[in-house]
């Protein structure tokens, strides 16, 4: 059976997990292309007005692997909690729904679970068995095989993050982590943290390729998906307590964690136009910065794709955080 995925939403954090159950279960895993024009054109067209364009990008992923005819299930889980008493932004918790209300038509193409990853392994087997079933695997054992697959694939993906090994890294060897994991790092003389949703800070084609530009100015780039929780879980005292959402408490405690990091000069945040979520955790940098004089910048998706603006703003950025290294401008 061929398995579509969605290249878009928590594929930027789970698809290690996904891609092992699949495969291990003897299936092939069709993703989705990257973003591109058609697949932002056909999303914006397909999904509610007023909702997120990472949201309204994901529909056209979806909507990309529905029209094709090898592909069997379109996957799209629901992913409600990926910590405890944090949860996923309601959008995201309703993600089955909003997508079943777009693709009537093939509705029987779309492969639902409700996922929360933070119960632990039974329930993770629980959502995995109904997946199984759906798709006419009865045998528990195999079942478990897959998952326990699954799971060391995003172990090992984690690993990778860690040891600075970005996400679209992991996607690319997702047949080989070993050797990316033995792969070095390029120290450079910068480094510029990126803070987000993994879906908007690696989504190249809607943020304007910021990680690619970043690279080729000779920048090193690390993202808060690749800190271990407890190096930031302590700036919850900033915040008064957590946010209610997972993916804006990374993005918030990690993004005051590298303010504070010696070998980080600056940091820019990824956010997505029509997202509320993102609002607090930029506003919550914006006064962190203010305490710590670290250079902060604001990067907000949207449907526009033009990128001249987005040029002139990053060479602005670099140019700030080198004169605070007492480096000068780029053009002396
Ligand atoms: S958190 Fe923001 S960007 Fe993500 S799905 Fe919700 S509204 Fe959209």
């Amino acid at each position: 059976m061929k398995i579509g995925i969605p290249r878009g939403l928590y594929f930027y954090v789970y698809y290690p997990l996904w891609y092992g159950f699949f495969t291990s279960l003897g299936h092939d895993v069709i993703l989705s292309m990257p973003t591109n024009k058609e697949i932002l054109n056909t999303g914006v067209s397909s999904a509610v007005d007023d909702i997120c364009i990472s949201v309204k990008v994901y529909h056209g992923h979806v909507k990309h692997l529905l029209g094709k005819k090898d592909v069997d299930h379109v996957f799209v889980p629901r992913i409600v909690s990926e910590d405890k008493y944090k949860y996923t932004c309601p959008k995201l918790a309703a993600m089955p729904d909003l997508i079943k209300s777009a693709f009537r038509k093939n509705e029987k193409k779309l492969l639902s679970v409700v996922m929360y990853m933070n119960q632990g392994k039974k329930a993770l087997h629980e959502a995995f068995s109904e997946v199984g079933k759906k798709i006419g695997e009865n045998d528990d054992r195999k079942i478990k095989k897959a998952l326990k697959a699954g799971i060391e694939l995003q172990d090992k993906a984690t690993m990778c993050l860690r040891k600075e090994h970005n996400f679209l890294e992991v996607v690319s060897s997702i047949q080989n982590l070993d050797s990316l994991l033995e792969k070095p790092v390029k120290k450079e003389r910068y480094t510029v943290a990126l803070a987000g949703f993994p879906y908007d800070v690696y989504d190249g084609y809607m943020n304007g390729d910021v990680i690619k530009r970043l690279q080729d100015t000779n920048m090193r780039v690390v993202v808060t998906d690749m800190l271990e929780p407890k190096l930031y879980k302590h700036y919850t005292k900033y915040m008064i307590k957590d946010l209610f959402w997972h993916q804006a408490n990374v993005a918030a405690k990690g993004g005051m964690y590298y303010m504070d990091s010696k070998d980080i000069d600056g940091v820019i945040t990824i956010s997505s136009f029509n997202c509320g979520i993102s609002a607090v955790y930029e506003k919550l940098l914006d006064l962190y910065s203010k305490e710590t004089g670290k250079p902060l910048m604001h990067i907000v998706v949207d449907e526009q794709t033009g990128d001249a603006g987005l040029v002139t703003r990053i060479e602005a950025f670099l140019d700030l955080i080198r004169v605070k290294r007492g480096d000068g401008l780029v053009a002396s």
